[in-house]
């Protein structure tokens, strides 16, 4: 008899009931639940995620041994990034031969993505604040020689103060300095072109911590365009885009977007990991130089003149443009709705409104798919025979 055998099943799991109250369920994955829970002596409000490593005719006891050895692996990359600002933290975790139990911080305002799909879009500005926190946390895994390998918004979680909290790290793995990488996981909109490589080429020199910058990209895109810069419906495709880093500032939301955000972007979402922006050089770039610098200066007559001068021409210009501005016409809104930004805003909340429900977790191409506003070839067909028909009501 092995001393693993001599351990009954429940000692972790009946620790774990003694300790805390398990409630409603706050999220899944692949092989876990994550849920609330109440701790029973302070009252307090925890999240635990609960893995499953029963033994059953769903899965083999190899890929049971490699969701163990996967959650221990995961423990470990969680205590060594305890303390850190922008990431989960591992409060408790027990262990039994059926269940892991991870009790985290609860974070009462859930996914990125969840808030995401609410406001369709972000700012620049709210973009920015997320965008820093995430390079920070990225810059400060790499410096440690941890790879995260599953950055996506899902991951990403928010306090009550909007700050994010980096979770998921089942997938991350603690490297050699300079060690390359082979193993293919991730999620597929987020895959970075090296990891399809090793996919398709077994060969292939692997990759490393560039990963997570490409996948940073990925996210930054899909902040401030409301959909991902890599999507087919066909997976394959998909990925092929991925490979050939084919995407385009082209969809209208980017018309009123900075080039400097465009800049960064571009320097995130490089095909080759050598000449993409390091978490470093991301964070140096002058996107993240706006508004840092609170200089305290003295009075200057001159300056202030200069704001006052500025202000009345800004405020002129503003009016000038108010009384210019051309009606939406119903003629516009027919021809293209999507032109006008405040109509376009409202179609997205509406779809979101409508069909958010579509939106599953962890599937991008769901999201992407409500943004899609190029007609089929059928529908043109029919719209095409509708106009030389006389107009009918719906
Ligand atoms: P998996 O590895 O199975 O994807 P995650 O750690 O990503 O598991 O958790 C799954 C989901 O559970 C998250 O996407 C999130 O919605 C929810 N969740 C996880 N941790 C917390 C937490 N501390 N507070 C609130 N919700 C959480
Ligand atoms: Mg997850």
């Amino acid at each position: 008899m092995t001393k693993e055998d001599e351990i009954p099943d429940w000692v972790g799991a009946q620790e774990f009931y003694d300790k805390y109250e398990p409630k409603e369920i706050l999220g899944r994955g692949v092989s876990s639940v994550v849920r609330r829970c109440v701790d029973k002596r302070t009252m307090q409000d925890y999240a635990v995620k609960i893995i499953d490593i029963t033994p059953s005719d769903k899965m083999t006891p190899q890929e049971i041994q490699e969701i163990q050895e996967a959650t221990i692996k995961e423990i470990d990359i969680l205590k060594k990034v305890y303390g850190q600002k922008n990431i989960i933290q591992l409060k408790d975790c027990f262990e039994s031969k059926a269940f892991f139990f991870l009790v985290f911080d609860l974070m009462k305002k859930g996914e990125l993505f969840d808030y995401l799909t609410e406001m369709v879009t972000l700012s620049e500005k709210e973009t920015r604040k997320i965008m820093r926190s995430l390079l920070e946390v990225v810059q400060f895994l790499h410096s440690q020689n941890i790879v995260h390998r599953d950055l996506k918004p899902e991951n990403i979680l928010l306090d009550d103060d909007m700050n994010i909290k980096l979770t998921d790290f089942g997938f991350s793995v603690q490297i050699q300095p300079g060690q390359r990488l082979n193993e293919v996981c991730g999620t597929p909109g987020y895959l970075a072109p090296e990891i399809i490589e090793c996919s398709m080429d077994p060969h292939h020199p692997g990759y490393g911590t560039a990963v997570d910058l490409w996948s940073s990209g990925v996210i930054m895109y899909t902040l401030l365009a409301g959909s991902p810069p890599f999507w087919h419906r066909k997976q394959m495709l998909m990925l092929r885009m991925i490979l050939a880093g084919n995407y385009q500032f082209s969809s209208p939301e980017w018309d009123d977007r900075s080039d400097t955000v465009k800049d960064l972007i571009s320097r995130l979402l490089v095909v080759d990991p050598e000449t993409r922006y390091t978490a470093t050089e991301a964070l140096n770039h002058p996107f993240f130089q706006q508004y840092v610098v609170a200089e305290v200066r003295h009075f200057s007559p001159y300056r202030k003149f200069k704001v006052i001068c500025m202000t009345v021409l800004a405020t002129m210009r503003i009016y000038c443009n108010y009384r210019r501005a051309k009606p939406v016409t119903k003629e516009v809104m027919k021809s293209d709705p999507y032109a006008v930004k405040p109509i376009r805003k409202l179609i997205d909340a509406c779809a979101f409104k409508i069909y958010g429900h579509w939106v599953k977790k962890g599937q991008t191409q769901n999201r992407a798919a409500l943004f899609e506003n190029t007609p089929k070839a059928i529908l043109l067909s029919i719209a095409a025979e509708a106009e030389e028909a006389p107009l009918r009501s719906w």
